[in-house]
């Protein structure tokens, strides 16, 4: 995630002052009822049909999973759920625990990391190019769709980060989640074609992921999936900053948060109106697994106001809105919940990851990516 810059975004932070995030609940506050975003607490419990189905055991043939796809019992491509069950943390952990060492752009482990993403979108059956736009390479990773390869679904995950620092959370996190979820929908057949791209020089300015959007023609654009910053969770009553412009502008989620004791543990999703409904699809998924998540939906005049909602809007995602492209971001929050976003307050590393957390973001949105491309 970029930096945020200006006395606004760091008045919302309480950082105007300090350097570090404040530790309780910041500006999290109570806010009056009202309307303005989709939301909803409920943990339902989840019955998926899918594992047990009763009389004859006929597994399919056509789709079955990779034999080595993943520890869930019910893990197949048939079905948008079918797949979540496929998701492996482990592998998630290994890729955040590679990924994880300063790799600021044409430093050396950059380029290890830009090419792991390559052989990972290669092994898993995508079709890979690196889009070398002149300061930066983004990973572009393509397998077309069986029935409409023209309409395009894009997850993507900005592998650069700022030297010095690990970037564990930021975007380690985001690059293992997207090589993890293009592994699982490998194996499925998509009506549609499905994009997962390592874009580079995110912190510089969203360079790489806007060299594609600005670029990006011949196809239909459904929407784009974007994780930056998807590893990070805590329990601890209080450990959410919710600061008040946005319990203003959110009062369900800050009626939710206060339920929920300001514990920093839920998902969020930020999207703009045209993308809103594959954020509740993304949203329902994750709360069949028991995921409290939070869905900020933006406006066509908030979404690019940078003195309205800039602190939403600090990510790759940017670079599709500014396009008119849907698109939303699925992060745990950043800089309102991890006290080493940007190494501020101790070191941004793999340890301080939450891999159940992780692995919820991905099952979510496995299936949401899934279900978009017309699965
Ligand atoms: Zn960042």
């Amino acid at each position: 995630m970029r930096a945020v810059r200006g006395l606004v975004g760091l008045g919302w932070l309480g950082l105007v002052a300090c350097p570090s995030p404040p530790a309780d609940g910041g500006g999290g506050g109570a806010a009056t009822s009202g309307s303005g975003e989709t939301s909803s607490t409920s943990s339902t419990s989840s019955t998926s049909s899918t594992s047990s189905s009763s009389g004859t055991t006929v597994a399919p043939t056509t789709t079955a999973p990779a034999p080595d796809a993943g520890a869930g019992s019910a893990c197949g491509a048939r079905s948008p759920e079918a797949l979540m069950d496929c998701i492996d943390s482990e592998r998630w952990a290994e890729d955040v625990a590679f990924i994880a060492k300063s790799r600021p752009p044409g430093s050396i482990h950059w380029q290890k990391v830009q090419d792991r993403c390559a052989a990972g979108l290669e092994k898993a059956g995508f079709t890979v190019e690196r889009q070398d736009y002149g300061t930066g390479v983004n990973v572009i990773g393509r397998r077309e769709g069986t029935e409409a390869p023209s309409e395009v679904v894009l997850l993507g995950a900005h592998y650069d980060h700022i030297s010095g620092c690990p970037g564990a959370d930021d975007n380690a996190s985001g690059v293992a989640g997207a090589l993890e979820v293009a592994r699982v929908l490998g194996q499925a057949a998509l009506p549609r074609t499905l994009i997962v791209a390592c874009w580079d020089e995110e912190e510089l300015g969203l360079w790489g992921s806007r060299a594609f959007a600005e670029s990006f023609t011949g196809a239909k654009l459904a929407v784009a999936f974007n994780f930056d910053m998807i590893g990070y969770a805590s329990s601890a009553e209080q450990s959410q900053i919710f600061p008040g412009p946005l319990a203003e502008r959110f009062p369900g989620l800050a009626e939710e948060l206060v339920a929920h004791k300001g514990r920093a543990d839920f998902i969020a999703v930020v999207a703009d109106s045209s993308a809103e409904s594959f954020a509740l699809e993304l949203e329902a998924h994750a709360e069949s697994l028991g995921r409290l998540t939070g869905v900020m939906t933006l406006t066509e005049a908030e979404k690019l106001d940078e003195d309205a909602f800039g602190v939403l809007a600090r990510s790759d995602q940017v670079s599709f809105w500014e396009q008119g492209l849907p698109a939303l971001h699925v992060f745990d929050t950043g800089v309102f919940r991890y006290p080493a976003y940007h190494c501020f307050s101790g070191l941004d590393t793999a340890d301080k990851l939450d891999q159940a957390f992780a692995a919820d973001v991905l099952k979510a949105t496995t299936a949401a990516v899934a279900t978009a491309a017309g699965l």
